[in-house]
């Protein structure tokens, strides 16, 4: 039984042992770790902690904060392995997914940042009213909190713009998943990491999480996950006059017409609707296919659907893990049974798996196609998040237009198509924040990322993170 902690004022923090909440593996459905549920008490130690810290840290040179990113960074990059075995088991995700996606990416996040701490510039003015200079600074101790389904990848996505533009942080990691954090901060302690700039609280939403929101030492809140929860933040946010950036849930569409081109589509396709057991804000989960091509791409779609391996995260060959914890297995399940009394007809998948061995207890869902339900339908609106697509047909540009945007959600959507006038109309009238054309998932992390309705407020990545970790303060010199 693994033990984690918090990591408050550059020390893992012992956690009061009245409070610990069991960690476990989906793909056994057993508990292999425990860790700290933190209190209002520790976020008060780790704010205070990061209050410290602060003056030195925001007066460093970016170039010494870049430093210390890559620093850290170059840690990580020598514990892939490591950090890849620790996603796969907290997360249920397959190995090879942590290893060559996940933890690089994190890696990246950690890079990536580090350079924008020395390309950020600012505007100045000239020419209207003096001489304008517009200074970026930091905001002070910033709020990162993050969920379960790319674990450290969004952390770091999180934490590295903060520390960057020269803020103090305090992060929460998701209670389902707190294992790569925990470690983060081992290694941020093994290279020496400047106390109090960076402290992980472990524990629950509702408890830490909420008092890291509340906490008045706090300025600004970074979050990503549910909408339900990242509405009670932004309204705790607006009351406090805080900042606040929600990266919120989705139901995104994937647009299919009959001229999209062949090459790689069902593989994108069946990345895009199960990777990660479907359990990436951004999976297209309504499938629209223009009509004449429906038939031809059901079958080819679902005969493939019908070969992705289900099983056990450690094996190479497993495509598809479990889902993250038992109540999510529930959830879905409990759509599949809605989807049925919808009226879906189910093509493939729609019950659970069990891999012999040590996964027949683990929380596996077959991938789910499911057909014949209508816009408007509950299983077409809510957001799932678990290995479940469905299809539907549409006549023609202007009636898939209307499907994609029949949704309180507005992330994402990916257009396959190989007429480019089409595919750049179809871009303009998507009310979502990203839109890929014939891809999925390629990611400059220059670009502004987020989305529109119900899936958030405000945009993370390259400048847009800079611009929300820094207040703008105007400076007008009076040029006589
Ligand atoms: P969640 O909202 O339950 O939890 C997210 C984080 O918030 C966790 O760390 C949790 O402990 C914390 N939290 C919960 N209640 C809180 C409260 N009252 N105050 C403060 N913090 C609180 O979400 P989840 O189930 O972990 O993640 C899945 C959701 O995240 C899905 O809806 C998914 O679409 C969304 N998501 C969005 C993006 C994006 O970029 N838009 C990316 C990944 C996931």
């Amino acid at each position: 039984m693994i033990s984690l902690s918090h990591y408050i004022d550059g020390r893992a923090a012992a956690a009061n042992v009245e409070n610990w909440l069991d960690v476990f593996e989906p793909a056994t459905g057993s508990v292999f770790a425990r860790c700290p549920a933190g209190s209002a008490s520790d976020v008060d130690a780790a704010v205070a902690a990061a209050r410290r810290a602060f003056p030195a840290w925001s007066g460093l040179p970016a170039s010494e904060r870049a430093r210390w990113l890559q620093r850290l960074a170059d840690a990580l990059e020598s514990r892939l392995e490591l950090f890849a075995k620790a996603e796969s088991r907290d997360a249920g995700k397959p190995l090879a997914l942590a290893k060559i996606i996940e933890i690089p990416r994190a890696v990246s996040n950690l890079r990536f940042f580090a350079s924008a701490a020395m390309q950020f510039a600012s505007e100045s003015h000239q020419g209207e009213a003096g001489l304008n200079l517009t200074l970026r600074q930091p905001i002070g101790v910033v709020g990162c909190i993050s969920p379960w389904n790319l674990p450290l990848y969004l952390f770091t996505w999180k934490i590295a713009p903060a520390l960057a533009a020269g803020n103090c942080v305090v992060a929460k990691p998701s209670e389902v998943t707190p294992l790569t954090a925990w470690m983060l901060g081992e290694l941020a302690i093994e290279i020496g990491f400047p106390p109090g700039v960076l402290n992980i609280v472990q524990g629950f939403g509702a408890e830490a999480g909420r008092a890291l929101v509340e906490h008045p030492g706090v300025k600004a809140v970074s979050f990503t996950g549910s909408t339900t929860v990242g509405r009670g933040i932004a309204t705790h946010c607006a009351g406090a006059l805080k900042k606040s950036s929600l990266e919120l849930g989705g139901k995104n569409p994937t647009l299919i017409f009959a001229d999209a081109p062949r090459e790689a589509l069902y593989e994108f396709i069946l990345r895009s609707s199960f990777q990660n057991s479907g359990q990436i804000c951004l999976c297209g989960s309504r499938i629209l296919i223009e009509r004449r091509f429906y038939d031809e791409f059901r079958d080819q779609f679902v005969a493939r659907v019908r070969q992705l391996r289900v099983g056990d995260p450690l094996d190479a060959a497993t495509v598809v893990g479990p889902v993250v914890s038992k109540g999510h297995f529930e959830k879905v399940m409990g759509y599949l049974d809605l989807a049925r009394a919808e009226g879906g007809r189910v093509l493939c998948g729609g019950n659970s798996v069990q891999p012999p061995g040590r996964g027949e207890h683990g929380w596996y869902i077959a991938p789910t196609v499911i057909e014949g339900l209508g816009p408007q339908t509950r299983t077409n609106t809510e957001e799932i998040f678990g290995p479940v697509v469905t299809l539907q047909p549409f006549d023609d540009e202007e009636d898939a237009l209307a499907l994609a945007n029949a949704s309180s959600y507005g992330l994402a959507a990916s257009v396959w198509t190989s007429d480019l006038r089409r595919a750049h109309r179809l871009a303009a009238g998507l009310d979502v924040g990203i839109v890929w054309i014939n891809t999925w998932l390629e990611r400059d992390l220059r670009t502004p990322f987020g989305g529109m309705k119900q899936s958030g407020l405000g945009r993370e990545g390259g400048l847009e993170a800079m611009r929300f970790f820094t207040e703008a303060k105007n400076v007008c010199i009076n040029l006589g």
